[in-house]
């Protein structure tokens, strides 16, 4: 309501006030934001302004970023990456008419990479995408969006989306530029000398799990959005904590641990569970896992890691509840969508102290992805059709998780 009455005051009905009115704010920042130059580039100004046949949106930059734009059907978004830059707006975000656009969010996907996401209340699709251009105040990027019926707006999603597959599929155009993508890393439990479970069958768990965190990889690099990489992709040895690291010095948006579960002499229970880390278990069922799974690496102390926890420590309460809150998001959503592929267990969601699932700024989850004391499940795990279902699924619970909730605690709309 606040906002409205300032709009109006400010602008009126003149189409061009909006712009002219823009460019002042941009030079009172300049004027008044005396603060020495920030290292990261900073976003100080986004302006919309919108009319019967087109939306104009405008950020302000104080770098001339390169910044790259994508839309997302389901629901309707605008999706602007770039280079990590710092938000800092001292006045009204949103000026003149909103248009499609709705609410914004604005956040890093990874390391080094920010993501603005805008909701978009009716479909309109990009018509122009120009800037940086040098403006007072800093570097001007303009995107025109033209209102599009819904049908013409999941079809320009959906050509944009078979262009990046095609994009990924032929590698980027480029080799030294800086792929900008968020990145998943997938953890196939175990591997060399250490087996995991045993199957009834003689199949071993670190061969059940690399097969399909393979099939995994590829499924979600053929949708061309996200990055992954592989804790291993051969049978080796990785210690526990050295797969932490692995994601964490990539940079991972998201991390998922394959494993294999076993009840020795019971071949009736089955079907997958997802974890996240907590040292309060769920349940015994939980504790008896992460133990068993924990086990695994007998090379390094049990208790506290020292390196995560100094981790820990600087990165505060907040990002730990927040890493929570994420990962049970993401563990939500890979329960949903394996549902109708995978028969799932009597619990499907657990916590338990996994030493894997301890990052403390990764959204981390692990699947027993089924029983190797189960003859039925051992069929599916080696099916190569199942996997190919299962695999599907999951790359979509990952690739969704990670495109869409990257980006939390709305910040526009606020001075
Ligand atoms: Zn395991």
């Amino acid at each position: 309501m606040g906002n409205r009455l300032l709009r109006d005051t400010l602008f009126g009905v003149t189409p061009l006030r909006p712009i002219l009115t823009f460019i002042a704010f941009a030079c009172s920042m300049a004027l008044f934001d005396a603060q020495p130059a920030a290292a990261t580039p900073v976003l100080s100004g986004i302006e919309v302004s919108s009319e019967a046949n087109g939306t104009d949106l405008r950020l302000l930059v104080s770098e001339p970023v390169a910044l790259t734009r994508i839309i997302l059907a389901g629901p309707n978004r605008l999706v602007i990456d770039g280079p990590e830059m710092t938000l800092r707006f001292s006045g009204p975000v949103f000026l003149g008419d909103h248009g499609p656009i709705g609410t914004m969010r604005f956040g890093l996907a990874a390391p080094g990479r920010t993501r603005i996401i805008f909701d978009l209340t009716t479909p309109a699709v990009p018509e122009t995408f120009e800037g940086p251009t040098p403006t007072p105040g800093g570097f001007l990027i303009h995107l025109r969006l033209k209102p599009v019926d819904q049908a013409q707006f999941e079809a320009a999603a959906a050509a944009e989306a078979e262009k990046r597959i095609n994009a990924g599929l032929q590698g980027p155009a480029n080799p030294n530029a800086l792929d900008m993508r968020p990145l998943i890393v997938i953890d196939p439990g175990h591997g060399g000398q250490d087996l995991g479970a045993i199957g009834v069958t003689g199949i071993f768990e670190k061969d059940v799990v690399l097969n399909i965190a393979l099939a995994l990889k590829q499924k979600i690099e053929a949708q061309g959005q996200c990055r992954v990489a592989l804790t291993r992709e051969t049978d080796i040895f990785i210690p526990l904590e050295d797969r932490v690291k692995f994601a964490r010095q990539k940079g991972a948006a998201a991390f998922l641990s394959i494993h294999g579960d076993t009840i020795p002499g019971d071949s009736d229970i089955r079907g997958a569970t997802v974890y996240i880390g907590d040292d309060r278990p769920s349940d015994a069922g939980a504790a008896r896992m992460a133990e068993a799974e924990n086990r695994a690496d007998p090379t390094v102390p049990r208790t506290n890691d020292p390196a995560n926890s100094a981790i820990a420590d600087i990165l505060g309460d907040l990002t730990l509840r927040e890493t929570k809150t994420r990962s049970s998001l993401l563990a939500r959503e890979l329960v949903t969508r394996i549902a109708d592929s995978a028969r799932l267990n009597h619990n499907p969601l657990r916590a338990a102290g996994f030493r894997v699932l301890r990052t403390p700024d990764i959204p981390s989850t692990l699947i027993e992805i089924g029983y190797l004391s189960s003859k039925q499940d051992i069929e599916q795990l080696t099916s190569p059709e199942w996997v190919d279902r299962i695999t599907r699924r999951m790359a979509d619970a990952l690739i969704d998780f990670t495109l869409s909730g990257q980006v939390n605690s709305p910040t526009a709309g606020q001075p």
